[in-house]
C-alpha cells in the first residue's frame, strides 16, 4: 500500500489513535511539532482539497474542532498543507491540530509588505468570480 495513512486506517501500519468514527480517524503525529500534535484524516483517501468531498471535509473539521478544544494549552493551531509548495509531505489530506505552549518557538515566516486596497479588491473580485 503506497499511502501510509490508508495503511494506518486498515491497521497495516501502527498509530496511536485518539478518535475513530465511520468517516474520520485522528492519531498522534509521529514527529510532533509540540507535545500533543495530532493529525485528523478522512477514512476515504483524498490527496487534497480538490478531491476531498465537502461532507468529508466538514467531518474532519468537526473532529479537529473538538480535539483542538481538548489539547489546547496556551493556544492551538489547525493547519492543512495542500501541495508540495504548501509543505505537504503525505498525500492523504490531513488537518494538523497543534497545541501551542508559550515560547515553543514554532512559527510561520511571513514576508513583510502590504498590498494596496486596489490590489486587494482586484484579488477579491477574481476569487469571487472563481467561486461562481
Ligand atoms: P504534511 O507536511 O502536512 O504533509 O505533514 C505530514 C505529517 O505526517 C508530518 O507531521 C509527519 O510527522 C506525519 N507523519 C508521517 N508519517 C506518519 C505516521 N506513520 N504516523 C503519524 N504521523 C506521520
Ligand atoms: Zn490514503
Amino acid at each position: 500500500m503506497d499511502c501510509i495513512f490508508c495503511a494506518i486506517i486498515v491497521g497495516a501500519a501502527e498509530a496511536s489513535f485518539v478518535h475513530q468514527d465511520d468517516d474520520v480517524v485522528a492519531f498522534m503525529d509521529l514527529n510532533p511539532v509540540t507535545p500533543g500534535h495530532l493529525l485528523v484524516i478522512p477514512r476515504r483517501h483524498a490527496v487534497g482539497l480538490a478531491d476531498l468531498d465537502e461532507a468529508a471535509g466538514a467531518a474532519v473539521w468537526r473532529v479537529a474542532h473538538r480535539l483542538g478544544r481538548v489539547v489546547r494549552h496556551d493556544g492551538v493551531n489547525l493547519f492543512l498543507a495542500d501541495g508540495v509548495a504548501a509543505g505537504q509531505e503525505v498525500f492523504h489530506v490531513h488537518l494538523h491540530v497543534v497545541p501551542r505552549y508559550k515560547g515553543d518557538g514554532f512559527k510561520l515566516v511571513v514576508k513583510p509588505g502590504r498590498p494596496t486596497r486596489a490590489e486587494l479588491d482586484a484579488m477579491a473580485e477574481s476569487i469571487r468570480d472563481a467561486l461562481g
